[in-house]
């Protein structure tokens, strides 16, 4: 599956002609179609509150699965309990008292006592204020929380709570519990959210259809859908709760998965690209071009995209390689392949600082051919930008440079044969704007080829900075190929991380004194608050004081924030690079283009507020020169945590493992910098620690549908209901159904 091109997800997204959107079948029975508000004890007011946790119908509040769940052992008289232990009780509430608090972050607090045959309990839950009119003398409650001590009784503060019913075998109550926890909110609890899940449950599940084909449920050993839900909702023991788990983990991947692979079967049905030759002579007069020769990791990059170019589909390949990696020039590179065949190729920068730098690079590389090219960014004269554009829609210009904002203007293109887009850091959002503007305004308004099913798009190819763990790739980018160039181009200096702590900084700053005494220079960045722009200032212009007067005394120091100028910023930077300053104090991350090989000394405040592949990005601006570099992170923070994530980068230069890091704590969201990737977000499994599952899920979504690739098999059926319910107006299934 990773062998082929296809186009990215979420390209016909707002498509109507290729995908004309019918009117929504209704795919409910009616018993999941029920609105929440309906369900027992709901009501109006609490059914608003559900649909800020997304639980609009019946059918989202059975799948709005615990994240957790408890395990609580069998009630133990209250006469037994044991300070700090966790402990299960039940007895009668005796009566009730609310009280408001004003205190920061807390503003009510319901207490009980709670007795039993041995001896009395106090209950207390703080932000719980509806728990008011939901307790009241008499009422026998089982309760399960940590055991704590006032005025001499026993007490737990917050305390789940399950409400038992009076006319019950009081032997039913004497069992161990797996206690589904959910994702409460302000007026709404967890125990509150599973009272309804396990109201709606009995009807609701009689209406839940099998998407799993019978053979997988059967080769994998998977119990069948309805009893998965049940036992999450109800667990009987951990045994079967990690059955269920695990079974609807694997659902969710495999018909992502199956996705994927329709969405891949699509364009590769559909999508016309012409077709880019790259001869031996074309070849080697573009090398000529570059002063050096391209590393073994490059070569293998092109020799894939070279590969893909020559095909009469559309390319769509993710290019990874770490900051310096040498991508620009495997990109330009594809787009003189491109230029060569009498194509045009767009080259699109997330900002405009970028979009000219990628320009700046590209003249020194093209300087005395005859390849015409532009640059068009926000600040590009009005003039000159008509000019470019008139001549990108009449063929004569063959490329054109910009920002990704190009794609959402009505830019045409004569014959648009590739398309890059480097993304760094931010992922996903320009992926989409970027086939929508490749497809709707390229080639001719994006009509029909000569085959009368056939579009005729562009290449495409994604740079990215951010190494994508693969799990991350495959389920959010899952239909890119993917080249990693995974090798730095020779010459560059390792680089030393060290974490620093309050008790070494004095020898930190030491070491970038002497450093500086002998010459070299060094970057010291900052953490701000993006959002208070005085605030910020302020804060900056109080760090270069302190730089200046306590820590690099005697040394030229300036700033750089984001908030500066264009033009005094651009001053800030040619100083440093003309080593008119020794120190910079950065309070954004550096600007990229600052390329300063004598800089060697990377010191990064507050290290712990960086997500982990920014700080490797970051570390990427030293060791460009000839000396060794160092990259110091300052941190004060006490927590183990937070150094043993840092010291991932002290062990390591390999930016995957520091992804994966980053995954595993700060999940996916984090990483590509935005949550809107075009898939619903995961609900059961995880990217990190359902790697197995995922591959399972992937191999057996390629094997079903080389079998039937329409799913139109009867056993089938089931799959591509539930497909066409999840990704309906995400994927293109126009072949499906
Ligand atoms: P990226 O876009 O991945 O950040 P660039 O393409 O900008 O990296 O390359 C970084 C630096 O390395 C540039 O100064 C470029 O000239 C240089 N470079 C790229 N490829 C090679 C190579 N094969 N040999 C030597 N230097 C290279
Ligand atoms: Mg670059």
């Amino acid at each position: 599956m990773h062998g082929q091109s296809g186009v990215p997800l979420g390209r016909h997204s707002s498509s109507k002609p290729v995908q004309p959107q019918a009117a929504a079948p209704r795919v409910f029975a009616d018993g999941l179609d029920k609105p929440v508000q309906y369900v027992r004890g709901v009501g109006p007011h609490r059914a608003s509150l559900l649909a800020g946790l997304g639980i609009q119908t019946v059918y989202d509040l059975i799948h709005y699965y615990p994240f957790r769940h408890e395990f609580q052992d069998r009630p133990q008289p209250i006469d037994t309990l044991v300070l700090d232990a966790p402990a299960t009780i039940i007895g009668v509430v005796q009566r009730v008292r609310f009280r408001p608090i004003r205190k920061r972050g807390l503003d009510s607090s319901v207490q009980a006592d709670l007795m039993d045959a041995t001896g009395r309990a106090r209950i207390v839950w703080f932000n719980m204020a509806y728990l008011r009119d939901r307790l009241a003398p008499g009422q026998i409650l089982r309760l399960h929380g940590k055991v704590g001590v006032d005025r001499d009784e026993a007490q737990l503060i917050n305390p789940s709570i399950e409400w038992l019913d009076a006319e019950a075998d009081p032997a039913s109550w004497n069992t161990t519990r797996l206690l589904p926890v959910y994702r409460a909110c302000e007026g709404l609890s967890s125990a509150l959210i599973g009272r309804w899940v396990r109201e709606a449950l009995d009807e609701a599940l009689s209406a839940i259809d099998e998407p799993l084909p019978a053979a997988i449920l059967c080769d994998r050993a998977f119990p069948p859908r309805r009893e998965a839900i049940a036992c999450m909702h109800r667990p009987t023991d951990e045994t079967q709760l990690a059955a269920a788990r695990a079974r609807l983990a694997y659902e969710e991947l495999f018909l992502m998965q199956s996705a994927i692979a329709l969405q891949r079967q699509w364009s590769d049905r559909h999508g016309r690209a012409p077709q880019l030759v790259t001869t031996p002579k074309i070849d080697e007069r573009i090398r000529r071009r570059f002063p050096f020769a391209l590393t073994e990791a490059q070569d293998r990059a092109l020799a894939a995209i070279v590969a893909d170019l020559n095909r009469d589909r559309p390319m769509a390949r993710l290019l990874q390689g770490d900051v310096g990696s040498g991508k620009t020039v495997v990109a330009l590179y594809a787009a003189l392949v491109a230029v060569a065949n009498r194509h045009q190729c767009a080259i699109l920068a997330p900002t405009s600082v970028l979009a000219a730098q990628h320009f700046r690079n590209i003249e020194k590389y093209l300087a005395g051919s005859r390849v015409r090219r532009c640059l068009i960014t926000g600040k590009t004269p009005r003039a000159q930008r008509t000019r470019c554009l008139t001549e990108a829609a009449a063929g004569r210009m063959d490329l054109v440079v910009g920002t990704q904002a190009l794609l959402e203007e009505n830019i045409r293109f004569a014959s648009l044969g590739l398309v890059i887009v480097d993304e760094q850091h931010k992922f996903g959002v320009a992926q989409r704007a970027a086939m929508k503007g490749a497809r709707v305004q390229g080639n001719g308004g994006g009509q029909r080829g000569g085959d009368s099913r056939a579009w005729l798009m562009p290449h495409y190819l994604v740079m990215t900075a951010t190494p994508i763990p693969r799990t991350l790739s495959m389920t959010v980018f899952g239909d890119l190929d993917v080249s990693i160039i995974d090798k730095l181009p020779p010459g560059r200096q390792p680089i030393h991380t060290r974490l620093v702590g309050p008790s070494d900084e004095a020898e930190a700053w030491l070491d970038v004194r002497r450093r500086i005494a002998a010459g070299e220079q060094a970057y010291i960045v900052y953490p701000l608050v993006e959002e208070s722009d005085s605030l910020d200032l302020k804060a900056a212009t109080a760090e270069l004081d302190r730089v200046r007067r306590d820590l690099l005394p005697g040394a030229r120091v300036g700033l750089l924030h984001g908030r500066m100028k264009k033009n005094d910023k651009q001053k800030v930077m040619d100083d440093f690079a003309a080593h008119r300053l020794d120190a910079l104090v950065a309070t954004t991350v550096i600007e990229v283009g600052v390329d300063v090989p004598n800089a060697t000394v990377m010191v990064v405040e507050h290290a712990e507020r960086y997500g982990l592949s920014a700080l490797h990005q970051l570390r990427g601006r030293v060791g460009r020169g000839c000396k060794p570099s160092v990259c110091l992170l300052m941190s004060d923070s006490g927590g183990s945590t937070a150094r043993q994530r840092l010291e991932v980068l002290c062990a390591t230069n390999d930016g995957f493992r520091i992804a994966e890091e980053d995954l595993r704590i700060r999940g996916p969201g984090e990483l590509l910098g935005t949550r809107q990737h075009g898939y619903p977000e995961l609900r059961v499994a995880s990217l990190v620690d359902d790697v197995e599952l995922l591959m399972q899920a992937r191999d057996d979504a390629a094997a079903l549908l080389a079998e039937d690739p329409r799913l139109n098999a009867s056993a089938h059926a089931g799959l591509r209901a539930e497909l066409r319910r999840r990704f309906r107006d995400k994927v293109a299934f126009i072949d499906v159904g």
